[in-house]
């Protein structure tokens, strides 16, 4: 049986790109929707990006979070985080609003911006670089965007065309 594919032909402007929740995309497979969820913590391009060390302890304490949660954790399918390091990625089973994600979030970094003790799995058999984080600064970005999605949130992209590489080939980043 094909699955449908719901692609956007249109790309996200990342120069007027604001901290919010936007719906990234929507698939289904076997006629269940997943969505990937944009979970953007800066703006791209106009502020600075977050560090790898703290995107990398966000990542970890929010991930143990989550799959810990006795009410969402069968319906996430994957956290991680964005490879620009301004914000993260959250796919579900099934379709949320961003305004139902918008809570679910700002539970999640209170307990990161609360958290104390040692970063959940940051050693060599659980990590690939166990080294590589940075609790202080983890918690400091996730105060900041608790209160961006509590005081000033967004969850509409502003759009451009979708452009080509030199092949020809439709660009998609994620
Ligand atoms: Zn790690």
């Amino acid at each position: 049986m094909a699955e449908e594919k719901l692609i956007a032909s249109f790309a996200v402007d990342h120069t007027n790109l604001k901290p919010g929740i936007y719906v990234s995309r929507q698939d289904t497979f076997q006629g269940a929707p997943i969505t990937t969820y944009d979970i953007r913590m800066t703006s791209p391009n106009q502020e600075p990006a977050m560090a790898p060390a703290a995107i990398h302890t966000i990542e970890h304490i929010i991930a143990t979070w989550l799959r810990n949660n006795p009410i969402w954790s069968d319906r996430v399918v994957y956290w991680g985080p964005m490879g620009c390091l301004t914000g993260m990625y959250l796919i579900m089973h099934g379709s949320y609003t961003p305004q139902e994600i918008r809570q679910l979030m700002i539970e999640a970094y209170q307990h990161l911006a609360q958290y104390d003790g040692p970063v959940p799995g940051a050693y060599p058999a659980c990590c690939g670089n166990y080294l590589m984080h940075d609790l202080p600064m983890a918690k400091w970005e996730a105060k900041r965007y608790v209160q961006r999605l509590q005081d000033d949130f967004h969850c509409q992209y502003p759009n451009v065309q979708r452009p080509t590489d030199q092949s020809g080939a439709t660009f998609y980043d994620a």
